[in-house]
């Protein structure tokens, strides 16, 4: 940090916190993972809004923080957040919590924020940890251009429909524009997710599953959407929280269709991605495509000749 940013933090430090909106990022997992900005604004706000008081209320006690905290989720934010702007326009100080992680990614928090800028009230970020950007950047896949999808549809059409959509964007898009898609999924539902991975991006897809991050069981899977199914598959149970990030299309893939990639492009993404030999990446590829092993590899060996 630099002399000026040193004091800069210094100042606004002892400075009383000005009366607005913070929105307050808290720890995925582990506590450390607090800002001592988030703490003081914390401190010296009126009021905490949370997502869930219960769950707030063991972070406020492990750092000794007494401010009264007050209930603001998915289901009375309509109506909580007008007390709050309330309290926001005569000058209150009002912090905004979930969870775990950012307020507003995937969790309450963005439309207080856009109703206090409507009433002409200052909105604060006080940034800190984020699943999905945490996921990203220890991911190795490119982390220039992403784009962040929430979690994916639970019921398993519109979670079909909303990959066929990402894939048909993701070829749109080009080389130049190729992005790391982020998602996040829950445990009972990420075998069949990678299912409909596996059947509309082909089994060679990129893909990274980030689960427990900052925890003590924090583990990083990275391969093919082939590869990290049969993975799980091979699992007695899957568990903890967990980010699913898809590579930009492989070249293969962008130029043979939707669920069209090549088996040849399959085997070497196996070979390439996960060190696998031919024989057990054309293993692993017939397997995901539900056809003999035999049959797999009279198709390499004719693609090969
Ligand atoms: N607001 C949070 C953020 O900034 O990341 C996200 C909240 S969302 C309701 C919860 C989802 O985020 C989880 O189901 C999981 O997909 C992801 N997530 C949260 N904590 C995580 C962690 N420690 N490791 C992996 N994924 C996590």
């Amino acid at each position: 940090m630099g002399s000026d940013l040193a004091e800069e933090s210094l100042r606004s430090a002892e400075k009383p916190l000005a009366p607005g909106l913070y929105l307050v990022a808290t720890p995925i997992g582990n506590l450390e993972d607090i800002t001592l900005r988030a703490l003081r604004v914390l401190r010296s706000a009126d009021r905490i809004a949370c997502e869930d008081t219960r769950q707030t209320a063991k972070l406020l006690g492990h750092f000794g923080i007494k401010t009264p905290t007050v209930s603001y989720h998915m289901h009375n934010e309509g109506a909580r957040s007008g007390e709050l702007l309330e309290a926001l326009r005569v000058g209150g100080k009002i912090a905004v919590v979930s969870d775990a992680g950012m307020p507003g990614i995937a969790d309450p928090g963005a439309m207080i924020a856009a109703e206090a800028i409507a009433a002409g009230v200052a909105v604060y970020p006080i940034p800190g940890a984020n699943a999905a950007l945490s996921a990203l950047i220890a991911s190795g896949l490119p982390s220039e251009r992403f784009a962040f999808c929430g979690f994916l549809p639970s019921k398993e059409g519109a979670r079909r429909t909303f990959l066929e959509g990402l894939l048909a964007g993701m070829r749109g898009a080009g080389a130049e524009d190729a992005a790391t898609q982020i998602v996040y999924e829950t445990p009972h539902r990420i075998v069949g997710a990678l299912e409909d991975v596996v059947s509309v991006f082909g089994a060679a897809q990129r893909v990274v599953l980030a689960r427990e991050l900052t925890k003590l069981h924090e583990e990083f899977l990275r391969g093919t959407a082939g590869g990290l199914l049969a993975e799980l598959n091979a699992r007695p149970s899957v568990r903890g929280e967990m980010v699913l990030l898809l590579g930009p299309l492989a070249e293969a893939s962008t130029a043979e269709g939707a669920g069209g990639v090549s088996l040849v492009a399959e085997v070497r993404g196996l070979m390439a991605g996960e060190g696998l030999s031919e024989k057990d990446a054309l293993k692993r590829v017939a397997k995901a495509r539900g056809i003999g092993k035999s049959d797999a590899y009279r198709e390499w060996q004719r693609a090969k000749s």
